[in-house]
């Protein structure tokens, strides 16, 4: 399977899903909201929010301890909202999900259950320049801990990762490549499988930070090839404080627990202790029951509209959006790769992106401004920060209109 969009989708029918949405019904400083900031967290369908209402009133208990009802009905709902992930990425099995807080969880897990005990001084740690800060401290507090060495694969002025570059630097001495799927700053959608054949043929295994990938188009880890796979529910409709570590089940049952406690253990003895099974070895104390629950029932969402639609939905959205940005006067568009997922970042000349993104808010667009928790993206196209919009399934083309009209306005009111 291609990681990059099929730019030849046959036309669809635009999607109309807005309406499933509470809280894009509501105006913000007497507009109807235009919600443009889902790549920092995305709206809550109702059958999410009602779901986890739904198991907050009737099923709450603690799981995988209790023999009664409640217990068994939590456990089922939890083990279920498993399966369904298992499936929506295709892992081939369900020892290979471990639920976490979320993407940062995942990488923070995998540098120190997974690299931690692989590496040593002067070995290397490889990731990208355009990586979001989860994907980059992690790997620096490792290389504190063991005097490895973090590498940057370079970037080119249009945002795109310079392929021969990464994989000149990919060699014996690497450990571990850490790669985002999709840029949250830039949109840049990287050619995974690509790479991850290009970093296995070398021995080296692959984390994919897939926070932005997952909520955009389909994902097949399989067909990725990569061994480790990262991403928040957050970002897909779900609920905050979840997420996902995708591990091939052989790493993961090589690798230490990140974390003791209760429910990663078989048997506790003060002279030894045998940990759980997978995945329940890398899932420590009580999990955040309920955000598992709506993780479950936002991918049966996604999968009741389709991740191919919502692909070709938000390709069509960008595409506009990116032309008629393009189009205004000052203003200058970063993150402009061929291959890309429905975030836009932008800097207008003499306006600062805070400035911007308050007087498009008193329009009632939300868009997210700052350095995006990428700041060596911002040190690269040397701005202090940009404005960004990102699209979801939810956003129309009414949105980009509105977002183009309160830039205008914006851009005249401050001149
Ligand atoms: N990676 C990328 C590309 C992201 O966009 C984000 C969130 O913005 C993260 C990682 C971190 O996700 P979380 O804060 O849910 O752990």
């Amino acid at each position: 399977m291609s990681t990059l969009p099929d730019t030849q989708y046959d036309p669809i029918e635009a999607l109309d899903v807005r309406g499933d949405f509470p809280a894009l019904a509501q105006t913000v400083n007497g507009h109807p909201l235009t919600f443009l900031d889902s790549a920092a967290s995305a709206q809550q369908p109702a059958a999410v929010i009602d779901a986890v209402r739904r198991y907050q009133e009737n099923d709450h208990a603690n799981v995988h301890r209790g023999v009664h009802t409640l217990s068994h009905r939590a456990t089922e709902a939890y083990e279920g909202a498993r399966d369904r992930v298992r499936s929506f990425v295709n892992a081939a099995s369900r020892s290979e999900i471990v639920l976490t807080k979320g993407t940062t969880e995942a990488v923070n897990l995998v540098a120190q259950s997974f690299v931690r005990p692989r590496i040593g001084s002067g070995e290397k740690i490889v990731i990208s320049h355009m990586e979001h800060h989860a994907n980059i401290v992690p790997w620096q507090i490792l290389c504190e801990q063991t005097g490895a060495e973090l590498v940057v694969a370079p970037i080119d002025e249009r945002g795109k990762l310079r392929l021969d570059a990464l994989y000149s630097l990919l060699d014996e001495s690497v450990r571990i490549l850490g790669i985002t799927h999709v840029s949250n700053a830039l949109g840049t959608i990287n050619p995974i499988a690509e790479i991850t054949a290009e970093a296995r043929a070398r021995g080296i295994p692959v984390l994919v930070d897939g926070a932005q990938g997952v909520p955009h188009s389909p994902v097949d880890v399989q067909a990725l090839g990569c061994d480790f796979y990262a991403f928040s529910a957050h970002k897909m409709f779900g609920p905050t404080g979840t997420g996902v570590l995708y591990g091939r089940e052989a790493l993961l049952e090589a690798m230490p627990p990140y974390q003791g406690g209760g429910d990663m253990i078989l048997e506790v003895r003060f002279d030894g202790t045998i940990y759980n099974e997978l995945p329940y070895k890398f899932e420590a104390g009580t999990p955040n029951i309920a955000g598992v629950v709506g993780l479950g029932a936002a991918i049966e969402y996604l999968e009741g509209i389709g991740m191919d639609r919502v692909n070709a939905h938000e390709q069509l959205l960008l595409a506009d959006m990116m032309e008629r940005l393009g189009k205004i006067d000052g203003l200058r568009l970063i993150g402009t790769a061929e291959y890309k997922a429905s975030v836009q970042s932008f800097v207008v000349d003499g306006i600062h992106p805070h400035d911007l993104g308050t007087l498009l808010d008193q329009q009632g667009v939300a868009v997210r401004t700052g350095h995006h928790c990428a700041m060596p993206v911002m040190q690269f196209f040397d701005v202090p920060g940009t404005a960004r919009a990102s699209l979801a399934l939810y956003n129309t083309a009414d949105d980009v209109e509105r977002l183009i009209a309160a830039l205008e306005r914006a851009i005249r009111m401050f001149r």
